[in-house]
């Protein structure tokens, strides 16, 4: 894939895409396919993360540099990488925009790429799982999030932002036997939130346990609990600090600082990872874009994990 060397062509120059990476709609030999997601119809408290993808793009020309000295590889040159664009997402109807993202990103997996989705809320996960389990059967799913998201109806429906978990594990679009949550904290509503998690067969970490036991030991979790499994990895940037991410429609405070989850998305190499979102980054409530930086930094680091992992198969 053709390279913008910021030497040649300046950080803040170029049309938007992500990473300024050519936009196309063309899928053949693309080795992963950036797909925003600008829905946020389904959140419970601040909205704004139809914004996401548009804010995420914008700061991502500065992770151009196309080296990544700590896993010495450079995904941007390595990867044939393209910004897919949008899903045409239908306003106030989320059974339609979930019709539409389960398509669009059935269309990536048709050419094997790889789906690099942001959102948009945590509602937009659930049409991922949809497409991504047609291809490779149940999943094991890794969720960073300070929330479960497996509530069963809010405000007396079934779709929302707290409740795609529980929807995939419903359709049986997961296996929460090999699947696990880190960074679980917040307001809860009895003890039962994280009883009845763990009674369905998913692990949790709290955020509590992951300092305790500290980042490596999470990790060597993580990977004993997905074992060789297809894998899906949603990541709510609502796991980290509001000190480090406040742009998010419902923060919780005592979260994850921005290095700590960069050593956690290092540490997925070599899990069968066949799908990746960034959601809940909400620019209206951003400072200084701090919370779209840190998304794409994390794609960065994610991609290089993709990068690992594609040569080793
Ligand atoms: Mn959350
Ligand atoms: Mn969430």
């Amino acid at each position: 894939m053709e390279y913008l060397d910021q030497k040649e062509s300046p950080t803040f120059s170029q049309i938007c895409t992500f990473a300024r990476l050519p936009f196309s709609k063309s899928l053949e030999g693309v080795d992963v396919a950036f797909l925003g997601i600008p829905f946020d119809d389904a959140t419970t408290f601040r909205p704004g993360a139809r914004f996401g993808p548009r804010a995420v793009r914008e700061v991502s020309c500065q992770i151009i540099k196309p080296f990544n000295h700590a896993l010495n590889v450079s995904p941007l040159k390595d990867l044939n990488i393209i910004d897919y664009g949008d899903v045409n997402v239908v306003p106030g109807y989320i059974e339609d925009t979930y019709k539409k993202i389960e398509k669009e990103v059935s269309k990536i997996l048709k050419t094997n790429t790889f789906p690099l989705c942001c959102g948009g809320d945590h509602s937009v996960t659930l049409p991922i799982l949809r497409a991504v389990s047609k291809k490779y059967g149940k999943l094991s799913l890794i969720q960073f999030d300070s929330h479960t998201d497996c509530g069963d109806v809010y405000f007396g429906k079934k779709y929302n932002h707290g409740t795609h978990v529980k929807r995939a594990y419903e359709e049986g679009l997961i296996d929460p036997e090999s699947s696990i949550y880190v960074g679980i904290r917040g307001g809860m509503y009895s003890e039962r939130d994280i009883k009845n998690v763990e009674d369905l067969g998913f692990e949790i970490l709290t955020i509590d346990d992951v300092y305790d036991i500290g980042i490596n030991k999470t990790i060597e979790k993580i990977r004993k609990r997905v074992k060789k499994a297809k894998t899906y990895v949603t990541l709510d940037i609502d796991v980290c600090d509001p000190a480090f991410a406040p742009g998010t429609g419902t923060p919780e405070v005592g979260g994850l600082q921005s290095r700590e989850i960069i050593r956690l998305i290092r540490g997925l190499i070599s899990i069968d990872i066949v799908g990746f979102d960034v959601v809940e980054v909400s620019p209206p409530y951003d400072v200084s874009s701090i919370t779209s930086i840190l998304a794409s930094w994390i794609f960065f680091e994610f991609l290089s994990v993709i990068d690992i992992n594609y040569r080793n198969i």
